[in-house]
């Protein structure tokens, strides 16, 4: 290493406690830190909230020069210069949203070469002024998130990103770029390279997409609001997500949470703008708030501090799941998950693919993704280790699941499905779940009495099983192929090949015994691990003051109107209650602490701990 470098690496460590409050590197940041330092044009593929902007603010502190963010997201952009901000750097934005003082504010700083960061929206570095502007502003790095929209493989290609290697020579001959992403298949990685670095191929890090601190957990749904209500009960003061398929869906749930005390605001496409940003703005800024959504609620929400992700109804397929659950425990505290859903989900999101105007090959990839979040929700092991696997990651048992943590029981279900699937041909193939549920148990429904379907063979066979179990069992031999649903055709079941193998008794298959009832089980002993993360942190004997911290934390974040983790994050009140610093120097050493923030909040804090104590 040469000398030069290693005396950047020891002011990047330096300014990450000084400036960031952080005691030390998260996985992966360090080796990246170090390759931009070293000069290196870097591509990093890491998963959302491990924490990828540190790698170029870092860099952009310890050298001299502006360093160039390129995002998409404006109101990320907005959050993260507010961040940067508080933290005592100088940076800033330009994007179509700017308040005019503001553009002028970072104009000036930019005149000055005071500003260390300037973030830009892709159209803004379309524009032959902004590049002008740019090309005499000592430019040294550029860092281009949210690298994938380069690529028109994925959905979210954006085509001034196309443009994006060109905008670099302009400003700065060979300008040393730094592209980042959270979601990158092989395709999209080669394209990124192609596309951003046309001259030499990037250095390439690749960080795990495990996100061990989120709890991962499904049920089916059984009267799915009472299971949002207790999923959220059991959050109580903590900030969450709820999603939901449909507009109404999100009123209403927004409606009965609220009426059960919960402070629970909707969001959807179908909202008021001005609602829509003053409940986004409440769900940023203010402790505890439950945002009942659409998933158009989503993209550059930059909150760390997000405790729990619910999904009330089936998501679109595994990466949206992933991403969207993704949203909460950013700052890598623990954070909860729960997904709901049921036999109508899996209609409803195949007849969404099917009914799309898609080529026939993206519904084969579509058809393919929704399959595997079935297969993840029917898991009949570790829910982390099928998904991983699914990104290509193998892995061992988390622990931290659903199923590592109830367990799940197995049995042989080959003659369960010969008797499911013999009902589907008894009828000709021609009926849905809960007809087929009434011949299997014996109950004489009205359609059973009228098809003299009580005359069938099957009729009954099934009767030591109650329905839920029969409609667990339709559903897992859905989700593994043996039957299809004809969704045009009111959802009428028929037997694949596979299923006819297993019919003759080539095959034979397992199955779950359904979670509903291990689910019932751990709801009474779920609310003791489900509590508060921080306040598991802090331990019972502090609440009161981690209380008190919160109240001073809102009212600071209120006058200066910054979302209350700019202020601080719940990890440092949770070790100020539980340290009690008495002076600023104890106080220095907290987690998120830097010089910036002690001289700003230090006392008004130090006063809180001092008073109950
Ligand atoms: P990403 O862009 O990868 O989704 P962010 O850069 O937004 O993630 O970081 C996620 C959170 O992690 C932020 O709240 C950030 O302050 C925090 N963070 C980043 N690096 C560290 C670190 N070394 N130690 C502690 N917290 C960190
Ligand atoms: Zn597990």
């Amino acid at each position: 290493m040469t000398d030069a470098l290693s005396t950047a690496l020891l002011s990047a460590h330096a300014l990450l406690h000084s400036v960031f409050g952080f005691n030390e590197f998260r996985p992966g940041q360090e080796e990246i830190v170090r390759a931009v330092l070293a000069g290196e044009n870097v591509l990093t593929v890491m998963p959302t909230g491990s924490g990828k902007s540190l790698c170029y603010q870092l860099p952009a502190l310890v050298r001299p020069g502006l360093t160039l963010v390129v995002s998409p997201l404006i109101a990320l952009m907005r959050d993260q210069v507010r961040a940067l901000a508080a933290a005592g750097v100088a940076a800033g934005s330009l994007n179509s949203s700017n308040e005019p003082s503001e553009t002028a504010r970072v104009m000036d700083l930019l005149r000055k070469r005071e500003l260390r960061l300037l973030y830009v929206a892709p159209e803004r570095l379309a524009r032959p002024d902004t590049v002008e502007m740019l090309a005499e502003a000592n430019v040294t790095l550029m860092a281009i998130d949210e690298a994938h929209c380069v690529s028109q493989w994925g959905h979210d290609f954006r085509p001034e990103y196309l443009t994006l290697g060109n905008v670099a020579r302009q400003i700065g001959g060979r300008l040393q770029t730094l592209a980042l992403t959270a979601t990158a298949d092989a395709p999209t990685r080669g394209d990124i390279v192609e596309k951003l670095f046309p001259a030499s191929p990037p250095r390439v890090f690749v960080r795990s997409f495990d996100r061990p601190n989120l709890r991962l957990a499904f049920q089916t749904k059984e009267r799915s609001s009472r299971q949002v209500l207790a999923f959220v009960r059991a959050h109580e003061g903590e900030s969450g997500i709820v999603y939901c398929a449909s507009r109404r869906k999100v009123e209403e749930l927004a409606a009965t949470l609220a009426e059960s005390g919960v402070r629970a605001l909707p969001y959807h496409a179908g909202l008021d703008k001005r609602v829509r940003d003053a409940n986004q703005d409440s769900f940023q800024q203010d402790d505890g708030v439950v945002m009942t959504a659409t998933v158009a609620f989503g993209m550059g929400i930059d909150k760390p501090d997000v405790r729990f992700v619910c999904h009330a109804d089936l998501p679109s397929n595994v990466e949206a799941y992933y991403q969207e659950i993704g949203r909460a425990g950013r700052d890598g505290l623990p954070a909860d998950t729960l997904t709901l859903y049921g036999l109508g989900d899996m209609q409803l999101r195949r007849l969404q693919i099917e009914q799309s105007d898609s080529s026939d090959e993206r519904k084969r990839i579509e058809r393919q993704r929704l399959g595997a979040l079935l297969a993840l929700a029917e898991a009949p092991r570790c829910r982390r280790q099928t998904l991983l696997a699914y990104f290509g990651e193998p892995s061992e048992p988390c622990g931290n699941c659903d199923l590592c943590v109830e367990g799940v029981e197995r049995f042989d279900g080959t003659i369960d499905a010969q008797k499911a699937m013999s009902a589907i041909l008894r009828t000709g193939e021609r009926f849905g779940v809960e007809h087929l549920v009434a011949i299997l148990t014996g109950e004489r429904t009205e359609n059973v009495a009228k098809f003299n379907h009580d005359r069938l063979p099957t009729f009954g066979v099934g009767s030591g099983r109650k329905a839920g179990e029969w409609r667990s069992i339709f559903r897992q031999l859905s989700a593994v192929g043996l039957i299809a649903q004809d969704l045009m055709e009111h959802g009428r079941w028929s037997v694949t090949e596979e299923g006819w193998r297993v019919l003759k008794g080539e095959t034979r298959i397992e199955l779950r015994k359904d979670l509903s009832s291990g689910a019932a089980k751990g709801k009474a002993g779920g609310r003791r691990d489900r509590r508060a993360a921080t306040a598991a942190i802090v331990g019972d004997g502090d609440t009161a003051l981690l209380d008190a911290l919160k109240a001073l934390r809102t009212k600071l974040a209120r006058t200066q109107n910054v979302p209350a983790y700019v202020v601080f994050s719940d990890r440092t009140l949770a070790e100020l209650a539980s340290h009690r610093p008495a002076n600023p120097g104890a106080m220095r050493e907290i987690h998120g602490i830097g010089d910036a923030k002690l001289e700003r909040y230090g006392a008004a804090f130090l006063e809180v701990i001092r008073a109950n104590a």
